[in-house]
């Protein structure tokens, strides 16, 4: 007999912990007390990007604004609305400049402040590899409209009093995103929970019981599961955006995120069924949901709003900026 568990998901929903796109919070960093550091207008003036390219091992040196561009081509989908890739080019400047100015460094990289891979820095196409990939005629198109944006929006960065916002963002949310607190455990007055207009895009992954039982077995130890696989799921509990927080499986408590990430689901707002003998995850949004959701950004700019406004929306109490006189 097929029997159904189910966790409904409020109308709400929220994300994943490991990001999926860019704009990610070192994991050194979760556990820490951040410390802010003001930004010095001078010291930016002639400041170059190191960027650790994965495939070749190599560290290439370019300014801010070719960098965003870069960025845009491997996170941005290029047919969104101006204003939401101009509020994009302003989130990946703030993003990158903020690394830049602290001149941190992640343990993988050393030697660059920021390196091209989508799942531990931002993702960065250059020119080049774009017309390997999409060809002359299709880089063009996509270069020059991500182009236009981030000329736009030359220079402009948010600060959170004296110090540049980090500006981390994801692919999509569906109702609210997260707060910076709950993902990473680290309270950030401007990485609130703020409701967002995205679509809500569903992806389904299924796992056979001993597909399940295994993966189970191999991140968690020890586990109790025999019988019916119907009754392996013993509870789950949600937070107040409808996201699982942790479910009882086989007598185990194992977190929300903890789950996500052995399933390599979606998005920790998802719902779990058994039909068959499968275990099915429903999940909504993709992501970590911390700071601006793309596709929000992109709805909030179909329905008129600029891309201050999108900022403001998102990153709530920052100030738009010039970190230096354009040129
Ligand atoms: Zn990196």
């Amino acid at each position: 007999m097929n029997y159904k568990i189910l966790v409904v998901c409020l109308a709400v929903f929220l994300m994943v912990l490991s990001p999926t796109a860019g704009g990610i919070i070192y994991e050194g960093q979760a556990s820490q007390k951040r410390e802010e550091v003001p930004f010095d207008k001078e010291e930016l003036e002639e400041i170059t990007v190191e960027l650790y390219i994965t495939s070749t091992g190599e560290k290439v040196c370019m300014d801010i604004e070719e960098y965003v561009v870069g960025v845009m081509m491997a996170e941005v989908p290029y047919n969104y609305d101006t204003e939401a890739l101009k509020a994009m080019a302003v989130a990946i400047r703030s993003y990158a400049l903020r690394r830049v100015s602290r001149n941190e460094k992640s343990p993988v990289h050393l030697a660059a402040h920021l390196c091209d891979d989508y799942s531990h820095c931002m993702g960065y196409i250059s020119f080049a590899d774009a017309e390997n990939r999409w060809g002359k005629e299709r880089t063009d198109v996509y270069y020059k409209t991500l182009e236009d944006a981030v000329n736009e929006t030359e220079g402009e960065i948010l600060r959170y009093g004296d110090c540049i916002a980090d500006t981390v963002f994801h692919v999509s949310s569906g109702g609210f995103t997260e707060s910076a607190q709950n993902v990473w455990g680290v309270e950030v007055p401007y990485l609130v929970s703020v409701p967002t207009p995205d679509k809500l895009p569903v992806s389904r992954r299924i796992f056979s019981s001993a597909e399940f039982c295994e993966l189970l077995l191999d991140s968690v130890g020890t586990i109790e599961l025999s019988g019916d696989a119907s009754e392996w799921i013993e509870k789950i509990e949600k937070d107040d955006k409808g996201r699982v927080s942790r479910i009882i499986i086989g007598g185990k408590a194992i977190s929300g995120r903890r789950l996500r990430e052995i399933f390599d689901i979606d998005s920790t707002c998802f719902e779990v069924t058994c039909e068959d003998g499968n275990i099915i995850f429903d999940t909504v949004g993709k992501g970590h949901g911390v700071g601006m959701s793309m596709a929000g950004a992109d709805a909030f700019a179909k329905s008129g709003k600029d891309y201050r406004k999108i900022l403001e929306h998102y990153y709530p109490e920052t100030e738009l900026t010039l970190f230096r006189e354009n040129t």
